[in-house]
């Protein structure tokens, strides 16, 4: 039961030519189309001398082209690194000699961001038709060649993705085309069909956008790429579009409920929106449920693999402070310290395993050793570096990073309980609490508050406000404004900034 993605969409292609597959502000394409654009960059990789085993990397706001190009990759048995445009330089010249690149595909944004950081012996191609590279079109193979057929296996490498990075150098993450393939089955529970138009809003070159991606295109259905997020558009395309499924991280939903013409627009076509890779809160899931047609579906994992967490938020509406339960052929479990299980219902650190877990870090084998974990019986799970809880019914509960726990006066402290009590508070839009280094105490936490707007309530109130409703080992050091609590292109609160915040 594992097949290709690329042989699925050939077959899409022969049986509806004419049904769009991809579509950007700019152009779309069929699946006749498509499949024939991936024969010519996959000959076209194949002509240049790449062959399984090889990569290209991709760095280039979403597109049709962009899409296509990992598509036609794919074909070619050839690994795709998409790359982040928002990185520094210093870390896109590592990723792409980390990822051994053949070949570079960019836009005219991100080659200024790269400059001559990647060496002149990665031929660059442009995707937007600019100076930033050689010309795309003109590097095809002409129309109706076919690639050579390839012979792939499971751990063959299908992308090699940079972790995002929240918690320090982004780490090389080789999926293998079975991984893909777990997705792709997992995907008819969420009923994808040739009639699904999914909207895509978060970038490409994340596993959050493409754990919906493949499966969109696996079962014929269209993806629409907004290759930058805005609340209004959104909309205005979701209603005009009839969309069926989308992806957006939790400060994505945020935004789209503010908005006072949210209740404006026909959402009705929906039937599931997922969201992923940050904390959800369970009022912004309850808000979501009951102003936002069609299903709400959560997942909780890593990019790494190693088991997912579902929560089918509209099947489990008592469940919202939660990440939901193991997907099937997810082992999720809890550990210590010492790296023994928890007993049932304590906190640990979770560990999961499943058929979609990484080949391993790209060239790390040592870091690649430290996320492992093997029970007793030599089971191989993955290392996540979140507490978590499980409930009597089996639901995760998730609590922190690791990293980001506060050890205050030998107490450990979760940061995400203070943030629930100031978040309760009506004049917070949004909060985020990171420990600081205290001489009394080794760390105290601080907390950093969005208000609301128009809000001009005093910082000291709310501070007291919340450390009433604390115990005293809990209690909040400081609390400061902030105009915007400071994230990662896909929406992750960077503590580590915040930190920094604190100790200048
Ligand atoms: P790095 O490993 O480089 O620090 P990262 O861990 O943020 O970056 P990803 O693989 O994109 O990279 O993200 C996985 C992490 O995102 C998880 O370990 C977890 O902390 C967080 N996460 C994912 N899904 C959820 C969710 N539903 N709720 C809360 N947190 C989530
Ligand atoms: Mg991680």
């Amino acid at each position: 039961d594992f097949g290709l993605i690329a042989d699925l969409i050939a077959i899409h292609a022969q049986q509806g030519p004419e049904r769009p597959a991809l579509a950007d502000a700019t152009q779309t394409l069929s699946y006749g189309a498509l499949d024939a654009l991936m024969d010519r960059i996959a000959a076209s990789l194949q002509r240049d001398g790449l062959a399984p085993g090889d990569a290209i990397a991709i760095c280039a706001a979403s597109s049709v082209d962009y899409a296509a190009v990992f598509l036609g990759a794919l074909r070619a048995g050839v690994a795709v690194a998409p790359l982040a445009p928002g990185s520094t330089q210093a870390s896109l010249a590592r990723m792409i000699e980390d990822a051994g690149a053949r070949i570079l595909f960019v836009d005219q944004a991100a080659a200024e961001v790269i400059g001559p950081a990647a060496p002149d012996a990665i031929p660059r191609l442009a995707l937007d038709g600019s100076a930033a590279g050689g010309d795309f079109e003109a590097w095809l193979a002409p129309a109706g060649v076919r690639p050579a057929a390839v012979e792939l296996q499971r751990s063959s490498p299908f992308n090699i993705i940079y972790s995002s990075g929240t918690t320090g150098e982004p780490k090389g993450i080789v999926q293998g085309h079975g991984m893909r393939w777990a997705h792709v089955q997992r995907g008819a529970r969420y009923e994808y069909r040739p009639e699904t138009v999914t909207l895509l809003s978060t970038p490409l070159y994340s596993n959050t956008t493409l754990v919906v991606f493949f499966p969109t295109l696996a079962f014929g259905g269209c993806v629409l790429l907004m290759p930058k997020f805005d609340a209004a558009a959104y909309l205005k395309l979701a209603e005009s579009r009839r969309v069926t499924h989308t992806m957006l991280v939790p400060v994505q939903y945020q935004r789209l409920m503010a908005r006072p013409d949210f209740g404006a627009h026909d959402l009705t076509s929906f039937q599931y929106k997922f969201s992923t890779s940050a904390p959800f809160n369970a009022a912004l899931k309850a808000d979501v449920l009951q102003r936002w047609p069609g299903g709400l579906i959560e997942f909780y994992g890593m990019t790494e693999g190693g088991g997912t967490c579902i929560l089918e938020a509209h099947l489990h509406p008592d469940k919202l402070h939660t990440v939901g339960q193991p997907a099937e052929g997810s082992d999720i479990r809890l550990i210590d310290e010492e790296g023994r299980e928890v007993a049932r219902g304590e906190a640990g650190e979770v560990v999961g395993h499943s058929a979609g877990m990484m080949v391993g870090y790209h060239r790390q084998p040592a870091k690649t050793r430290e996320a492992e974990w093997f029970d007793p019986s030599g089971k191989r799970f993955i290392r996540t570096g979140d507490v978590g809880r499980f409930d009597d019914d089996g639901f995760l509960t998730l609590f922190d990073r690791k990293k980001d726990m506060i050890i205050s006066g030998g107490f450990n402290i979760y940061p995400s309980d203070l943030e629930t009590v100031v978040r309760a508070h009506p004049s917070v839009a949004d909060v985020a609490v990171v420990g600081v280094p205290s001489e009394q105490w080794g760390e105290t936490p601080v907390a950093f508050v969005v208000r609301r707007a128009g809000d001009d309530t005093a910082a000291e109130t709310i501070l007291q406000w919340t450390n009433e409703q604390l115990g005293k080992t809990q209690r909040l050091a400081r609390l400061q404004f902030i105009d915007e609590l400071p994230r990662s292109a896909i929406g992750k609160v960077l503590k580590r900034e915040l930190r920094e915040l604190v100790a200048r």
